[in-house]
């Protein structure tokens, strides 16, 4: 058989290492917890479908929730058939030849082996009529390899108009991180021995392509920029391509020594929101910032050719105003990131572009 991208995207999401990965990724899997068990006046009576259920975890919440009706749905085969029988070992699984007056309250859940884009071929799914969309969509640096094409597929076909959808938020960030943040310090000194030579030829590897790894932070050196905001509610899929232009100024904090500062590249992460537009109860922020405990997605690193000299502003003098002369390290850099995505791959491709400035202009 000829084996097409979503077969072999499919089959990567069917081996249980990725699953018990993502289970065992506690910030985000409480977070989807608190969401889905902590807003009853959301998930009370609602009808819900869960985009890529995988194990099924975010259909069990519903289902513990009080969701009157569940559908999950996974493109994997295999997913599908463990979630039936994950849902069905718990109680949770609907049983039409179960009488309404002699089923369990939660006997709720029904598993579709469909992609999400093809679930009206597979079943009968009135359209635009579930209260609730639940996915846990997000891949690195937010949108690499990520389903979110697939979400919105199924919010405009079959959430109802002003329905739910979880998380409703998704926001791109980035910071600049100093010399801690390479491998730098590590191959200056190795049992006493200076191997900065092969230091050097790793960070300018790794200056070609972005890596997935955490970042601490108290190796980050700049402000955080915002670098794109989406409404899951509204956006359109057009939107997954974008160019963001920011500006990086040197952190206030104590970590940040007097003088000099160097930053080696730029680390990106993501912020999904359960807001209180439809978590009333309880808003939930699911963070992947270097801030924040690290979860499975780490963050993603751009390490510069050549570090950029920043120093302090000596003033509070407003950001218009900024003092320095040509040939002086920099106070602030502007940066532009693209991220696009590769057609018919679920990859993306992110360019990223830096100039330093001593003064506004
Ligand atoms: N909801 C689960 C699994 C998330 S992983 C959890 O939170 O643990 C994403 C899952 O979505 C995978 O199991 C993958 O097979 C499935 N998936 C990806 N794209 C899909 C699509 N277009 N339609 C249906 N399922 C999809």
């Amino acid at each position: 058989a000829v084996k097409t991208v979503d077969d072999n995207y499919f089959g990567s999401y069917s081996s249980f290492g990725i699953h018990r990965e993502m289970l065992g990724d506690k910030v985000r899997t409480d977070a989807y917890r608190d969401a889905l068990l902590a807003n009853p006046s959301l998930l009370s009576r609602a009808t819900v479908l869960d985009v890529g259920c995988g194990t099924g975890i975010l259909s069990l919440f519903a289902a513990k929730a009080g969701a009157s009706r569940v559908v999950a749905v996974d493109g994997s085969a295999k997913m599908a058939s463990v979630a039936t029988q994950v849902a069905k070992n718990n109680g949770l699984l609907y049983d039409e030849n179960v009488k309404a007056e002699q089923k369990q309250g939660a006997q709720v859940i029904s598993v579709v082996h469909t992609k999400a884009e093809e679930l009206n071929k597979k079943i009968q799914v009135p359209q635009n009529d579930f209260d609730v969309l639940v996915s846990e969509w997000m891949g690195y640096c937010l949108l690499y390899e990520s389903m979110l094409s697939s979400v919105l597929y199924a919010r405009d076909h079959f959430l109802k108009p002003g329905g739910a959808i979880l998380p409703d938020t998704a926001t791109i960030l980035g910071a600049g991180f100093g010399k801690g943040g390479t491998s730098l310090p590590f191959w200056e000194n190795v049992y006493g021995f200076d191997m900065s030579c092969i230091g050097k030829e790793v960070t300018s590897t790794s200056a070609r392509f972005p890596v997935v790894d955490v970042v601490a932070s108290q190796d980050i050196v700049t402000e955080t920029a915002v670098l794109h905001s989406f409404d899951l509610a509204t956006m359109k899929e057009s939107e997954m391509d974008f160019t963001s232009s920011f500006e990086l100024r040197l952190r206030d904090s104590s970590t940040v020594v007097p003088g000099v500062t160097w930053c080696y590249g730029i680390v990106l992460w993501f912020d999904t929101g359960f807001t209180e537009r439809f978590c009333k109860e309880k808003p939930v922020v699911l963070s992947t910032s270097p801030f924040s405990t690290p979860t499975h997605w780490s963050q993603t690193i751009f390490t510069f050719e050549e570090p950029i000299a920043m120093v302090k502003e000596e003033s509070t003098i407003a950001s218009s105003a900024l003092v320095g002369t040509d040939g002086c390290p920099a106070t602030i850099f502007r940066s532009r990131i693209s991220i696009v995505r590769a057609s018919e791959h679920r990859s993306i491709d992110i360019s990223v572009e830096t100039t330093a400035f001593s003064s506004d202009g």
